[in-house]
C-alpha cells in the first residue's frame, strides 16, 4: 500500500543531541521537503531514497525500532509541519509515543505535538517567510555571522515565555561561531547554549 507521507528516514534508538532534551533517548522520523533553503543546511531532506508510508506503517515501524521503549519520537525534516496531520498524530499517539517536533516556525501545526522546538531562520523574516508559530516549547537560534544581539532581542520580544537556546553553526567556521555564541549568552543571560552533542559524541 502506497502511503501519504514521504519519509526520508526513520531511525533509532538514538539520543536527542540538542535543546532542553539533550541526552534523552528517542527515535527520529525525518520527512522529505522544506519550504526554506538555508545556505548552511546540513540535512539531506531530498526525495532521493525516500519512501512513501501510511500513518499506520510509520507508527508500526517506530514501535519495531524502539526496542528499549523510549516511546519518544523527534519528528524533523526538512520542515515536518508540511506533512504532519491528525491522521499521523493519532496513529503515533495510540502507540503511546511522546511527540517532539523541530520546525522553522513558518507553518502552523495541523495537529498537536507534545514538545515543539522552533528554530527560526532570521534571514528569511525580512522577505517572504514570517514566523506563524507563536507559542513553541523552546526557541533555538543557530548562530552564524548574521545573528547578533538585536536578533536575540527580537526573539525575546516575540517569544517572551519560551525557553531560549543559541547553538553555534557547525560548519567550517565552528570555532568562530562557538566563540560568538559564548559571547552572546554572556551578554544575554535569558539564553542558554545548545550544542549539537550527537555530532560531538559521534551519533547521527
Ligand atoms: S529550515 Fe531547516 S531543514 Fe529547512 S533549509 Fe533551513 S536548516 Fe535546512
Amino acid at each position: 500500500m502506497v502511503g501519504n507521507y514521504l519519509v526520508k528516514e526513520i531511525f533509532g534508538p538514538t539520543i536527542q543531541g540538542e535543546g532542553a532534551y539533550t541526552g534523552t533517548p528517542c527515535m527520529f522520523l525525518r520527512f522529505v521537503g522544506c519550504n526554506l533553503a538555508c545556505t548552511w543546511c546540513d540535512t539531506d531532506f531530498t526525495p532521493q531514497g525516500a519512501v512513501r508510508y501510511t500513518a499506520q506503517q510509520i507508527a508500526t515501524k517506530l514501535c519495531t525500532l524502539d526496542i528499549h521503549h523510549s516511546r519518544r519520537v523527534v519528528i524533523t525534516g526538512g520542515e515536518p509541519t508540511l506533512q504532519w496531520d491528525h491522521l499521523l498524530a493519532e496513529a503515533i499517539r495510540v502507540k503511546q509515543f511522546v511527540v517532539h517536533m523541530e520546525s522553522n516556525g513558518t507553518q502552523n501545526l495541523k495537529a498537536p505535538v507534545d514538545w515543539l522546538t522552533v528554530s527560526p531562520k532570521p534571514h528569511f523574516h525580512q522577505t517572504s517567510h514570517s514566523l506563524t508559530v507563536l507559542d513553541p516549547s523552546e526557541c533555538k537560534v543557530v548562530v552564524d555571522d548574521t545573528v547578533n544581539q538585536e536578533t536575540l532581542q527580537f526573539y525575546e520580544a516575540f517569544y517572551p515565555d519560551t525557553l531560549r537556546f543559541v547553538q553555534p553553526c557547525m560548519d567550517n567556521n565552528y570555532d568562530h561561531h562557538l566563540q560568538r555564541t559564548i559571547a552572546l549568552v554572556t551578554q544575554n543571560p535569558s539564553w542558554r547554549i545548545s550544542l549539537q552533542t550527537h555530532k560531538i559524541i559521534g551519533l547521527r
